[in-house]
């Protein structure tokens, strides 16, 4: 890698593997807002070298989260689920970048905070399964279905980050 070098910047730029351009949604659930987190889970996401193509406020809908959690709405705990997520308004993200859906679950942390390590979201800002701060997609199909859910198509930017050179070959 020749930094600063003009030919090798896009040489590396037109021949960077597809799957930069992998992507995932993470939100922001009300506690986390409301606790005046939303800055430093960006910037976990910013300082890991994750590309920002979305973000928006919003209050959540019962109809948009019994589609976005269509597998638990059976669950015994889905009601409260509800009463959780619609409490207060969410952020929600779509970033960018090399394996960032496995990533940003590694980053977020097991579901239950208390088998969370000290280090992810949840382990460092969560004590409890029912306000665990944060949501991201459990799998690249599960991220491609909540992206459509939750964005417009028209409301993803596509832009080139100055530095991919220096986070992925
Ligand atoms: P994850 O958010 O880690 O993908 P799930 O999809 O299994 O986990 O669950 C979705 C959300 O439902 C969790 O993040 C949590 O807010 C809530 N939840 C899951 N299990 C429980 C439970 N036993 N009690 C209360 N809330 C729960």
């Amino acid at each position: 890698l020749r930094l600063g070098h003009g030919a090798a910047w896009h040489r590396s730029k037109s021949t960077a593997h597809p799957d930069v351009k992998e992507r995932t949604l993470v939100a922001v659930k009300p506690d986390g807002v409301q606790r005046r987190l939303v800055g430093q889970i960006i910037q976990r996401f910013e300082q890991r070298g994750f590309k920002l193509v979305g973000l928006k406020m919003l209050q959540v809908s019962e109809d948009l989260l019994s589609q976005h959690y269509c597998q638990l709405t059976s669950k015994p705990f889905y009601p409260s689920l509800v009463d959780y997520m619609t409490s207060g308004p969410v952020v929600v993200m779509v970033w960018e970048g090399h394996n960032v859906v496995q990533s940003s679950r590694t980053m977020v942390g097991p579901t239950n905070p208390a088998a969370a390590p000290t280090g992810t979201v949840r382990g460092d800002f969560s004590i409890h399964v029912s306000r665990n701060v944060v949501h991201a997609s459990d799998s690249l199909e599960g991220a491609q279905r909540e992206i459509q859910l939750w964005f417009q198509g028209k409301d993803l930017l596509n832009w080139d980050c100055c530095d991919q050179s220096l986070t992925v070959e």
